[in-house]
């Protein structure tokens, strides 16, 4: 199946590759398989898959990450449908 893909070059991630500490962090709490680490540094792969949800910029320890915070997933809105709190750590819910 094709990666998923919202519009094409309308993100606001950005990274600043001279910060990252290569900790992995953004690759463990991105939802959408954004990031790849080589060389102890992390790159962009697939931005347009991005949905700005919040949880790398959130979760990165020395702020290499920025990104801003869309609308919200469709995992937000269905948990604020059922009643449920969300534990992604992204900032959109
Ligand atoms: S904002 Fe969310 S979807 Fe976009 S790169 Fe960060 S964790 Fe992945
Ligand atoms: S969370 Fe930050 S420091 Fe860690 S790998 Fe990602 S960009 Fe680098």
């Amino acid at each position: 199946m094709e990666r998923l893909v919202y519009f094409k070059d309308v993100v606001t991630l950005k990274l600043d590759a001279e910060k990252c500490v290569g900790c992995g962090m953004c690759l463990e709490v991105c939802p959408h398989a954004v990031f790849e680490l080589e060389n102890k540094k992390v790159w962009i792969i697939n931005r347009d898959a991005c949905m700005e949800c919040g949880a790398c910029a959130q979760n990165c320890p020395v702020e290499a990450l920025s990104v801003e915070v869309g609308e919200g997933c469709a995992v937000a809105i269905l948990n604020e449908m059922l009643g449920r709190e969300c534990t992604c750590g992204s900032e959109c819910c």
